[in-house]
């Protein structure tokens, strides 16, 4: 019997997003793992969904580097294959986000278009979660295949985003909040991410590593240099060696956990190949990011509510930074609102937490434009997790 094929990563150091440089390392990454032939033929439809989360400019590390998204798709364009892009954003019209984080103008000069990221028909999805309907974007229903392409980045709720959490976009608008509500605690929308990775997953991995955000991600963050693109076919192991890169223990980020009992991928570096560089060369011993998820059975019902109220990192203001635009409130899922405008009148009102209605979602964190929400672990907490 042969023995299993070991899923390949290619770690391509990139020193800077110089056109150039950043155009052959994307070459090099394709080669190493067979060749643009292997992803796909001419005349094929490919779309491109890099990690389009909001509205900021490129040195905010928040959104995928223009030049990399642009030396990915003359890639595909040099093959044959007629390119689109998309994502569905936390917030706001693609357009717009594209447009501010400089990916439109690139698209517009190699005559991309957008693909509809605002429609969707509904689908099942499998394993666990058949009993869950989603929407699948258009764009991505009438594309021949999908190349997913990421940031690397630090993340509220899930410890860090990376290939796998970046097809969460892939589902058109509100839907996505409302399904952090029917999915409340990490563990739970771990096993709803790769659930959604496995109804429609894409051909090829590449994250950008380049500048990559450490800190208070996805988007309240501090740009860190890491030099680095990484590439496969398989975006647990891709995410796998994320982590090596960072120090951070795999078997804590929940979607790799679940990932890896749903039989999707692994989480043993010794169980991935990888090429070119070695991760040891370019890792980041001290990179900010959450080193550990909740325990488990704080997420259960049974724990008392002080108790976990007492342990569990929660989202909050800094009233120094906050410029009032509401989109933390008009992002919290929860009716009524665990974040809301407090009932009396103020020169300049702060939004208000109602913790005890929160469900730690963080998505509040993970829209505000200025960094004003940063989250905050109790004294308990820090000593159970999060060290
Ligand atoms: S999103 Fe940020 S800046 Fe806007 S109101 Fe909320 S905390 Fe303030
Ligand atoms: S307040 Fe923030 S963390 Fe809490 S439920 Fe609302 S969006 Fe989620």
């Amino acid at each position: 019997m042969q023995p299993p094929t070991l899923p390949q990563v290619a770690v391509i150091p990139c020193s800077d997003y110089s056109p150039e440089r950043v155009s052959l390392a994307v070459h090099e990454g394709l080669t190493a793992l067979g060749g643009i032939g292997r992803f796909t033929v001419r005349g094929e439809k490919i779309l491109l969904k890099p990690n389009l989360l909001a509205g900021d400019p490129p040195e905010r590390a928040v959104t995928v580097h223009p030049e990399v998204f642009g030396a990915v798709a003359r890639e595909f364009q040099a093959a044959g294959a007629k390119v689109t892009y998309g994502d569905s954003p936390a917030r706001g019209r693609t357009e717009r986000i594209a447009q501010v984080a400089g990916i439109s103008a690139v698209a517009d000069a190699l005559d991309i278009s957008l693909a509809d990221f605002r429609h969707g028909e509904i689908r099942s999805l499998e394993g666990p979660l058949s009993h869950q309907t989603v929407r699948l974007a258009n764009g991505v229903l009438a594309a021949d295949g999908m190349i997913g392409i990421s940031k690397m980045k630090t993340h509220g709720l899930t410890g860090i985003t990376g290939a796998v959490k970046n097809q969460y976009g892939i589902i058109p608008g509100l839907q996505k909040s409302e399904l952090h509500l029917r999915y409340p605690d990490v563990y739970r929308f771990s096993e709803l991410l790769v659930a959604v990775l496995r109804l429609a997953p894409p051909r090829l991995y590449i994250m950008d590593g380049i500048t990559a955000m450490e800190g208070n991600g996805p988007r309240g963050g501090t740009a860190r240099h890491m030099g680095v693109l990484l590439f496969s076919t398989d975006a647990v192991a891709l995410d796998t060696v994320f982590c090596r890169l960072i120090h951070l223990n795999p078997e804590h980020v929940p979607f790799l956990e679940a990932a890896h009992k749903a039989g999707i991928g692994n989480m043993r570096l010794d169980r991935i190949r990888i090429l070119g560089a070695d991760p040891d060369e370019l890792a980041c011993k001290d990179f900010l990011v959450p080193r550990r998820p909740p325990p488990r059975f704080l997420t259960s019902t049974y724990v008392p509510r002080f108790l976990r109220e007492w342990v569990t990192p929660r989202p909050v203001i800094d009233s120094s930074r906050c410029r009032n635009c509401g989109a933390c409130v008009a992002q919290c899922p929860v009716t009524p609102r665990a974040l809301d405008w407090p009932d009396e009148d103020g020169p300049k009102p702060l939004p208000v937490y109602h913790y005890e209605r929160c469900i730690r979602c963080y998505c509040c964190q993970e829209i505000c434009p200025e960094k004003a929400i940063y989250i905050h672990v109790p004294p308990m907490g820090r000593i159970l997790y999060r060290k």
